[in-house]
């Protein structure tokens, strides 16, 4: 098979160009999409390689799930509705099992939310996976890091540290409940990127960011960013029940605030919006935690809620 054999097999025949803002896709030397009217785009891409962001053990489905499910977050997280990808792919060989399940993966999702493959590349090489994905928001209503105030509400949806528990468990350092093991397994593999919950949160968030390198670290972007503070309360993190069967408290609370992966949403909001927000999470069925609060004093106090201070490692992961 040739390399546009390939493209055309797996990426270009059963992705159907259907929608009208795409007037070239993939086959020509660059897509061509009609710009939308009274919005702004958010650009993003993101890489998978192996060894560093999976396993080699992987399976080929969630690679392709995964390796667009990051990029979907992070235009969650900026409150971006997804239009398009392109994919790059290196591969060290041609593999037609391992690219039907990659496919099914990637496409599986970027079904689910109306995202169009409009182009990419195809190279040998080590495997690894970029992903550039572009989304549309309406005219000055992105969420940002920058812009979170003192006294600002911080929220966190879904629930912490299970795809950190799912890593350990996986390097054999780790016991999970076997009830629960699949469920804390797919926190890791499928990542579910909340899309529909950032666009929700446009005009209601002070500045949100999605958490791929652990709550502290990620928390703390927004911190940087937006040149204040927060107090967080250890005890109000949200665990599963898998991971609270699972492991003690401590090590819970070490997870949650330490380990990647778990693409939750972390976001601040101004007290007066506090109702309407919890409003419509609710009504989107989405967990939500309030677990702090934003601080003039640009430092992050861990404590208990009952005030004892908490002392524990507060580092996230970093590549360098
Ligand atoms: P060029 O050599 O001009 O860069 P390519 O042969 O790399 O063109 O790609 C041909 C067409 O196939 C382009 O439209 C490109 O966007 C698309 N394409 C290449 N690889 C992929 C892929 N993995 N997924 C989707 N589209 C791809
Ligand atoms: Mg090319």
């Amino acid at each position: 098979m040739t390399e546009f054999d390939i493209i055309k097999r797996y990426f270009a025949e059963q992705h159907m160009l259907d929608g009208n803002e795409v007037r070239i896709g993939i086959g020509d030397d660059a897509a061509i999409v009609n710009a939308p009217l009274q919005s702004e785009l958010a650009i993003t891409t993101d890489t998978l390689v192996e060894g560093v962001h999976f396993l080699t053990t992987a399976l080929a489905f969630d690679i392709g799930h995964k390796a667009l499910a990051v990029n979907l977050s992070d235009l969650a997280a900026m409150g971006a509705e997804p239009l398009w990808v392109t994919l790059a792919l290196t591969l060290p060989q041609v593999d037609h099992h391992w690219l039907s399940a990659f496919c099914e993966g990637f496409f599986s999702l970027a079904h689910r939310y109306q995202v169009k493959l409009i182009g990419g590349d195809l190279t040998r090489g080590p495997l690894s996976i970029t992903i550039q994905a572009i989304g549309k928001i309406p005219l000055r209503q992105a969420l940002l890091r920058s812009t979170a105030e003192p006294h600002d509400l911080i929220y966190v949806t879904g629930t912490l540290g299970d795809a950190g528990l799912a890593l350990k468990h996986l390097q054999s350092q780790a016991y999970i409940d076997p009830y629960y093991q699949s469920a804390i397994l797919e926190r890791l593999h499928r990542p579910e990127p909340r899309v529909v919950i950032g666009q929700s949160l446009r005009k209601l968030a002070s500045a949100a960011i999605d958490i791929s390198d652990g709550l502290m670290a990620d928390l703390g972007h927004i911190l940087t960013a937006s040149q204040v503070g927060a107090i967080v309360y250890v005890d109000r993190l949200p665990f599963s029940p898998g991971l609270a069967q699972s492991t003690p408290l401590e090590t819970a609370i070490t997870l949650g605030l330490t380990s990647g992966d778990d693409y939750e949403l972390c976001f601040t909001v101004p007290t007066k919006k506090r109702e309407e927000l919890e409003k419509n999470l609710s009504a989107l069925a989405c967990r939500y935690s309030c677990i702090g609060q934003i601080t003039q004093r640009p430092d992050l106090i861990l404590c208990y809620e009952n005030g004892t201070p908490y002392y524990g490692s507060i580092n996230g992961y970093q590549h360098f």
